[in-house]
């Protein structure tokens, strides 16, 4: 077996320290909070390399540590709180309870995914003693120093630090190791123990006080306590290169003074929507949430095969749905063969080991883990003319003891005769659809297949569809996107930009695990349409929760009805995933037919009609964006809300606004994932534009604000994170934009946008000679006020200049 190895960087020949066994070592989760499924990917690859060497014949011993000490991993953080204590006074528990919860969830989730069980799962918490005698002795031999309570590696006593990372000038000129940087000999020392703060909770009596373990000492100490000081393989995510697994070689080989590991083997990440899939991006998803879209979490195992493990694989979940067709297929396929096999034979292993398919099948593994190819192998091998149903399904089941799809298991469940059989088919059914479709199976009877056609389509409004076999109806749940167009960016929402208005309003709405919420703000929007032309657009912005569902059930009806039976158009969009705060307020705004276009956000009940004085106040040409709250500032830092009416931004609670203007004000950034500032942002794209942003008072008085769930149900730690992004972007745009600013702002110098007389003094760019005529759309530089001039599209009513 060859495998890349990231300390030699060379595709290597595996050679066992002792013969025939393989002593493995994985780095585990950290476990104050659900693994996501990125860190599934990596535990898949270990589990496909071990599942690999024992198909091979080795013997292989396993060990997967479980971090339940929690660290602060760079130095940004290093003012948070411990991670795990800081969940548990979030949940109201102690750090030891968030540590076993969490614990148990990883558990579940490997076995979901069919990922074998490491044979040790050593947790840091109960291998404090061999931390300390590891750090005793490094100290002993004068590889590390004590600092007041502090202990900390000196990697100028070790020459071969860097061996695993290279490139560690760079690394360390960002100085990501953790710790408080007086103490330290040399900045890149690595601390092996740290020093409890006050009421920290997880912390352990040692020679230099009362404190806790550095991040790498524990898989140093607990590698080599259950594999012994020199083993074979370690495994991890390309992330834990540097610093951990330096670290890690470097506190190991100091203390025993041999090689630590032969074999270091990383998963490439996964990504989603382009960067690496993480909790702080909130473009992370766990196995439940998976599993709540309707997923079988044995489809993420059959996606992560599509890519080899040293390669990014982005996740969306279109491809997601490939693969779970995909692994329907291959079950159907073998459950077709087990149907025709001679199924006792099927059942046993392989006689022939050195069949050509299994050999094909051997040599992609050996070859560096190509699972990927390995697949081809399979894919071939089924279609195989010279092969019979045994034959095959005997080499099928003898690959997945690799692949790990448990298609063992699939064929002896309930499962292929669900889809198969009528009577199984129909367990799975509502008992109210369950009669429906008895009541059909009636009327084919008397051959009133009108009536009958009526109950099928009633059934598929319900989300199932029928199909009328000899043996009876088989029913089967209808996926979301076999019902409606499911948008993966927000460029697939369908384009009404260029069509003419249908309605007074367009209300847009986010949904996403908010459903209460939405459902208030949705109620009080019907009972106050009080015979306004309205139209609601909302986004299902990938909830996880019953959100979806009740979505589902709306979009079926496609309409709303006010209080005084008046209809109010709906429309709503479905996303795969969380297309991100601006993504999908784009998908909204691009969708809407309405003249005005109002951002609503679901904690908004409203209590009476706001709709006359948006309307009034949109009116004026000059006004670009209203709504009854208003910030003002004086900085670009602190914002305060203003009653106006004249304010730098509107904020997002109601953002109320033409829709004639998205041709000259443009899109949302996509890097606001997170709602915060997005709402002054765009506020300030209607100042350079030319436009007032005021407030309208009258609306403030007619509607409610709720607690804003998104921001409560965020750690302090997570609010700062993704404040810190969105505030990032903001700033880059808008750090020359003073002059936009009420405080600066100066009312000779501003540009109404709309006629080319208000343009500042000497800088119109073309001549009364070279206008394009009235109506034609065309571009050119603007300048908008003393610092900022840009170009955009716009054209003229009447020839002014
Ligand atoms: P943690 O719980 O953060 O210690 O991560 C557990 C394992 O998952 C480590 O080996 C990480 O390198 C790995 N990991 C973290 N994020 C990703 C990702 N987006 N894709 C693949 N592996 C990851
Ligand atoms: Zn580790």
């Amino acid at each position: 077996m060859r495998i890349y190895n990231t300390l030699t960087r060379r595709v290597e020949e595996i050679v066992p320290l002792e013969p025939g066994k393989i002593k493995m070592y994985s780095c585990g989760p950290t476990v104050y909070r659900y693994i996501h499924i990125g860190n599934l990917r990596t535990f898949t690859m270990a589990d496909w390399l071990r599942r690999t060497l024992e198909y091979l014949g080795y013997e292989v011993f396993h060990v997967k540590n479980i971090t339940d000490v929690g660290h602060m991993r760079h130095e940004l953080l290093d003012r948070g709180e411990d991670k795990i204590q800081a969940q548990a006074r979030k949940e109201g528990k102690t750090s030891a309870e968030i540590a076993r919860f969490y614990t148990e969830a990883f558990h579940r989730d490997e076995a979901k995914l069919n990922i074998l069980p490491a044979h040790v799962f050593p947790r840091a918490s109960e291998h404090i003693p061999e931390m300390i005698q590891v750090i005793e002795e490094l100290l002993r031999k004068g590889f590390a120093y004590e600092v007041r309570g502090y202990v900390y590696f000196d990697i100028q006593r070790f020459p071969g630090y860097g061996k695993l990372s290279r490139n560690l000038l760079e690394y360390m000129q960002i100085g990501i190791h953790e710790g408080s940087d007086a103490d330290r000999r040399h900045p890149e020392d690595f601390p092996l123990w740290k020093p409890a703060e006050p009421g920290r909770d997880m912390a352990w009596d040692s020679p230099w006080g009362r404190g806790f373990p550095g991040w790498h000492i524990e898989c140093s100490a607990m590698s080599m306590k259950y594999l012994g000081p020199h083993f074979d393989i370690h495994t991890g995510g390309v992330d834990n290169i540097f610093p951990h697994h330096e670290d890690e070689i470097a506190q190991s080989e100091a203390y025993s003074g041999q090689p630590f590991v032969n074999y270091w083997v990383h998963a490439q990440h996964l990504l989603a929507d382009g960067q690496k899939m993480a909790k702080s991006v909130s473009n992370d998803y766990t196995c439940a949430e998976i599993e709540a879209r309707g997923f079988d979490p044995l489809a993420l195992r059959y996606l992560y095969t599509t890519a080899l493990y040293r390669s990014r694989l982005n996740f969306t979940f279109r491809a997601l749905e490939a693969a779970q067709i995909a692994l329907e297929r291959l079950r159907e396929r073998a459950y077709d063969l087990w149907l025709r096999a001679d199924q006792e034979r099927a059942l046993r292993s392989l006689e022939d080991e050195e069949q050509p398919w299994r050999l094909a099948f051997r040599r992609e593994l050996e070859n560096d883990l190509n699972i990927p190819r390995a697949m081809a192998v399979l894919s071939a091998m089924l279609r195989a003319p010279e092969l019979d149903a045994t034959r095959k399904l005997q080499l099928l089941l003898d690959f997945d003891r690799v692949l790990g799809f448990d298609i063992k298991s699939y064929l002896m469940s309930e499962k292929p005769r669900q889809r198969r059989e009528p009577q199984h088919s129909q367990h799975l059914l509502p008992a109210e659809l369950a009669a429906l479709v008895r009541e059909r199976e009636a009327l084919r009877r008397q051959r009133d297949y009108e009536g009958a056609d009526a109950l099928r389509l009633r059934l598929l409004q319900r989300g199932w569809k029928v199909s009328d076999l000899p043996e009876g109806t088989l029913v089967r749940p209808r996926r979301l996107s076999e019902e409606f167009p499911v948008l993966s960016r927000w460029q697939d929402a369908p384009d009404a930009t260029q069509l003419p208005s249908r309605y007074a309003f367009s209300l847009n709405l986010l949904a996403r695990n908010n459903y209460k919420d939405l459902e208030r703000c949705l109620d009080s929007i019907c009972r106050h349409a009080n015979g306004h032309s309205l139209e609601v657009v909302v986004i299902e912005n990938g909830s996880t929760d019953e959100t979806l569902p009740f979505l589902r059930e709306l979009a079926r009806r496609a309409e709303l009805v006010g209080a005084n039976g008046e209809q109010l158009a709906l429309r709503v969009l479905f996303a795969d995933h969380n297309l991100g705060f601006a993504a999908a307020r784009n998908a909204t705004m691009r969708a809407s037919q309405g003249a005005i276009i109002v951002w609503l956000d679901t904690s908004v009940e409203i209590q009476g009609d706001i709709w006359t004085p948006l309307e009034q106040t949109l009116a004026d040409p000059q006004i670009g964006v209203t709504g009854p709250f208003g910030l003002i500032t004086e900085d670009l830092r602190e914002f305060r809300e203003e009653s106006g009416p004249e304010v730098d931004a509107i904020e997002g609670y109601l953002f109320a606004f033409r829709r004639a203007l998205l041709n000259e004000v443009g899109w949302l950034d996509e890097k606001f994932r997170f709602y915060r500032l997005a709402d002054v942002h765009y506020s300030f794209f209607f100042k350079a534009a030319g436009y007032r942003v005021v407030v309208c008072p009258e609306v403030a008085a007619r509607l409610i604000r709720h607690p804003h769930r998104e921001w409560y149900s965020l750690t302090e730690e997570e609010r700062r994170t993704k404040s810190k992004k969105n505030y990032d972007v903001f700033r880059a745009r808008w750090h020359h934009g003073q002059s936009l600013l009420v405080a600066y702002c100066n009312p000779a110098h501003r540009w109404y946008g709309h006629d080319h007389p208000y343009h500042l003094e000497g800088t119109h760019s073309h001549g009364p000679g070279e206008l394009p005529p009235p109506g034609v759309m065309h571009s050119h530089e603007h300048q908008h006020w003393p610092d900022h001039a840009h170009s955009h599209p716009h054209l003229h009513a009447v020839q002014t200049v």
